[in-house]
């Protein structure tokens, strides 16, 4: 026996009573709530909507038993509850404010879709209807920002004409005379939503009754995906949401700048150009610095063996690109050996004057056979980091025994 679809004729009907003509344990547990067993149950009729056409199913009760999910097998409605349901007479009732959203952005939906293919030629080949946001994806050439924006006006226009929005039966060639947005091969009567003059489209969804239901409708971004323009939107409450936290966001914004909402983008170009000059300055004076440290850590070599050795480990307040700085600088001077650490990270650096003839690769080598770390490098320049920080002292004082004693 066919179910009838009470949402069909009023899809504002949120309490039924219905007959009970089966309840089965569920095959497979409900998931996501953890493993718990479900029933399934079939009832003569129901105000319960199936997940379909891009909708999401209803939720709500059935007696005591909580309805979880709901969907379409051939002809029967499939509710799946999460305690048995007695077979005869049964009370249901949907969530409202959960079909109502639903309602919202569906009906938005159609709105939405006949504004883009009527004004700008651009089909919906499919719908989404989210928890978050509701998406259509339109073919044809990228539709512009003045697009997107003409499309979220002429539909806000006939929300705010409150026009009625009805339901259609007739023939899938009755549709077509009528001027139906998208053809139908099906036979028997076929269910159509009507937009006064706007739109005309075959669907078995849930409907608002007037265009001032939907409330708002805002589009937010256009991404491609495929070869489609997926257009993200909302509607009614969603919409309201939406436009609510995009507010604080930009109010949060402008208190960290400090101006006014409407001079973010200016302020923060100026924030952005002044990190990067910044960040240059920072730059030059710490090359100057590396240049100083460099020639005052000079006069601390120790001379072994022909070749100038200077090695040192900085605390954490030195940062490793510093680090490098520091020892390409010292390789600038005749016959000298650098060997620098870091203690906070483990890292090493060993650098030298091309004329102090050394290969640091194999120093570097047998400094991590000791200290273990990774690290490479060419044979004038090398650079690791330890596996321990706490060594970094230790090795810096065996690389300056080794390659003092070679
Ligand atoms: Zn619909």
């Amino acid at each position: 026996m066919t179910a009838r679809r009470l949402y069909y004729d009023d899809a504002f009907a949120t309490e039924f009573t219905a007959r009970v003509t089966s309840c089965e344990p569920a095959l497979v547990p409900f998931s996501p709530v953890a493993k718990a067993p479900a029933w399934e149950v079939v009832l003569d009729q129901t105000a319960f909507y199936p997940t379909s056409g891009g909708q999401p199913h209803d939720v709500g009760k059935l007696g005591e038993a909580n309805v979880i999910d709901v969907r379409d097998a051939e002809d029967e409605i499939i509710h799946t509850v999460d305690q048995p349901v007695e077979l005869g007479e049964a009370k249901g009732c949907i969530n409202w404010p959960r079909r109502f959203d639903h309602m919202q952005q569906h009906t938005g939906q159609h709105l939405l879709s006949a504004m883009f293919q009527e004004r700008f030629g651009l089909p919906t080949v499919s719908f989404h209807l989210g928890s978050e946001l509701c998406t259509i994806d339109l073919r044809g050439p990228e539709p512009s920002e003045e697009i997107l924006e003409g499309a979220e006006r002429a539909a806000n226009q006939i929300i705010f004409e409150n026009r009625p929005v009805n339901v259609r039966y007739g023939t899938a060639d009755q549709l077509s005379q009528l001027g139906v947005r998208k053809e139908v091969e099906r036979d028997g009567i076929l269910r159509a939503i009507e937009i006064e003059s706007a739109d005309l489209q075959p669907c078995g969804g849930t409907h608002v009754q007037r265009t001032g239901q939907i409330g708002m409708l805002l589009v937010r971004r256009c991404t491609k995906v495929r070869q489609d323009w997926r257009v993200e939107f909302v509607c009614g409450r969603r919409a309201e949401r939406f436009a609510r936290r995009d507010f604080q966001l930009l109010q949060r914004l402008a208190e960290e700048l400090r101006c006014a909402p409407e001079e973010v983008v200016a302020a923060s170009e100026r924030a952005l150009t002044e990190r990067d000059a910044h960040y240059k300055n920072v730059r030059a004076l710490l090359q100057r610095l590396a240049e100083a440290e460099a020639a005052a850590l000079q006069s601390t070599k120790v001379n072994a063996n022909g070749i100038r050795v200077v090695a040192r480990v900085f605390s954490e307040d030195t940062q490793e690109e510093y680090l490098a700085q520091l020892a390409s600088q010292l390789a600038k001077f005749e016959k000298t050996v650098a060997l620098l650490a870091r203690s906070a990270s483990g890292h090493v650096i060993f650098a030298q004057h091309p004329g102090a003839g050394k290969d640091l690769n194999a120093l570097l080598k047998q400094t991590l056979q000791r200290f273990p770390g990774k690290g490479g490098g060419t044979p004038d320049f090398v650079r690791a980091r330890l596996n321990e920080n706490g060594h970094a002292e230790e090795a810096i004082a065996f690389a300056k025994r080794l390659i003092s004693a070679a």
